[in-house]
């Protein structure tokens, strides 16, 4: 079969089955360089789904009001807290099909960050539409909700008696003290309390499960959970014990090996290397594209998943492994990333750092989600599924389809850029630890956020007038495009 035509078919087939996103990176205070918990996340969706960041403030409710969720209404409480978040396109187009209610990742004021992340299962759960929940609104709801990651624990509990996840769903959830991480399938859920450290790449990892308390609740329903694997004929352990990850999914299946179980090893074992985690470890892991890494195959057979000759953010002439294309951590359809450092002695001065379009050529800036004391600039709160030159994140997007576009031709530029962005980030580190240690770290705070947000904008400005070859077209690479873009 023709080259191009295999890798056309390979694509569709990719494009139908694999719609599952998004790497998240989860640290205990005990195992981060710093002290703080820290909680990262790429998010990934359809290309085309232009991020904003929001602000919501703290709301009191009436008794008896209901809130308007994706799908559904449900009660809502009589006080939502404030929270900053990632979410799809704004309110101007809510018809669109990437528009979210929900958030895909975000910061509350007590210091509590929601990361979620698609998984998949053998079961396919059919329930009735009217109890529906999108995965977003749950993260949504624990911003809103709870004071604790515990809380965000118990709080997907009481939604999951009533209503249902839309698919399998696994959520991430930190506060100054613990990180619990929560895998849900539908109306079933299982937790575990993160000691160390914990990577998420599209597929369950829970092996045994942490019941969140000793009142026997819990107890009973693992038990139920079982009594339906069982009847299911899918109850498998490991070690003598029941696994939640081999009975929920097919954990080795050839799709989870080259979708996803290459990205977990990747950023496990990487950070393993690293004695204590810190902000920047997690950066490399979320802009990777696997370059310098060799990945074994359970049959022991060594492959090379980066192919320097294309953009990185085209997955198909990369490594093949039984025909399917790796995927990659930063890759065409990741539209923003988050990195959380929660402080554990005062939680006033932690911070999220925001990242718009892919990791690897744009910048994370400083945002300080609890002091809340700046008005987020306009251009951060608009995004259409078109380009806008008034949208932050269509001028991070342009610059990388653009570079990605005309790849062969600006291959210096990539690495000046990338260079030059490196040094910025560590002055913006800088800045941060210095407007922390400030006695006036409030005001400090605000004019450090507005000094690098402005800094990133005139960057990739000026690289974005550097850029050889057409810069009309900015329908992104391997998506839209046909394969021979990708030959290139
Ligand atoms: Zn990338």
């Amino acid at each position: 079969m023709n080259k191009r035509l295999l890798f056309l078919l390979i694509f569709l087939v990719l494009s139908f089955f694999y719609v599952f996103s998004c790497t998240t990176i989860a640290v205990s205070k005990g195992f981060s360089k710093t002290g703080d918990v820290l909680l990262g996340k790429n998010r990934d969706l359809s290309p085309d789904s232009a991020q904003i960041l929001i602000f919501k403030p703290e709301k009191k409710y009436k008794k008896g009001e209901n809130v308007k969720l994706q799908f559904i209404e449900i009660p809502q409480v009589s006080l939502t807290y404030s929270f900053y978040g990632f979410k799809s396109l704004d309110d101007e187009h809510k018809n669109r099909e990437e528009w979210r209610w929900g958030n895909g990742m975000g910061v509350n004021e007590f210091g509590v960050a929601v990361a979620d992340n698609d998984a998949a299962s053998w079961w396919k759960y059919e329930g009735d539409e009217s109890k529906k929940l999108h995965d977003n609104d749950v993260v949504r709801l624990i911003l809103e909700r709870c004071k604790t990651a515990y809380e965000g624990v118990l709080l997907i509990d009481k939604l999951l008696k009533d209503y249902f996840i839309e698919i399998p769903e696994m959520y991430t959830i930190a506060d100054k003290n613990e990180v619990w991480i929560v895998e849900t399938c539908y109306k079933f859920w299982v937790a575990i309390r993160v000691k160390t450290f914990e990577v998420r790449a599209n597929r369950f990892e829970i092996k045994y499960p942490d019941l969140p308390d000793n009142s026997g609740r819990f107890n009973l329903k693992l038990e139920k959970l079982i009594k339906f694997l069982k009847e299911k004929k899918r109850y498998v352990e490991e070690g003598g014990k029941f696994s939640f990850r081999k009975s929920m999914c097919d954990y080795f299946s050839k799709e989870n090996i080259h979708y996803n179980d290459i990205r977990y090893n990747f950023a496990l074992s990487t950070l393993k290397k690293v004695k204590k985690i810190s902000v920047k470890d997690i950066k490399e892991v979320l802009r990777s594209h696997f370059e310098n890494y060799v990945y074994t195959l359970p049959d022991g057979k060594k492959i090379l998943p980066f192919n320097p000759l294309s953009p990185p953010h085209c997955q198909i002439p990369g490594a093949v492994i039984e025909e399917n294309p790796t995927r990659t951590i930063c890759y065409s359809k990741t539209v923003g990333s988050m990195i959380v450092e929660i402080d554990g002695r005062n939680v006033e001065k932690s911070v999220m750092w925001c990242l718009f379009s892919k990791p690897c050529l744009n910048f994370y800036f400083p945002i300080f989600p609890i002091l809340n004391s700046v008005e987020l600039p306009e251009s951060l709160k608009i995004a259409d599924s078109k380009f806008s030159s008034g949208s932050f994140w269509w001028i991070c997007e342009r610059f990388v389809r653009l570079l990605d576009n005309n790849y062969k031709k600006n291959l210096l530029l990539r690495s000046k850029f990338i260079r030059g962005r490196n040094k910025i980030e560590k002055i913006f580190e800088k800045r941060v630890s210095n407007a922390l240690k400030s006695r006036n770290f409030r005001r400090r705070a605000s004019e450090t956020f507005l000094r690098c947000f402005k800094d990133v904008i005139n960057f990739v400005k000026k690289f974005t007038s550097k850029i050889k070859g057409d810069k009309r077209d900015i329908s992104p690479v391997c998506t839209k495009k046909s394969f021979e873009t990708c030959d290139r």
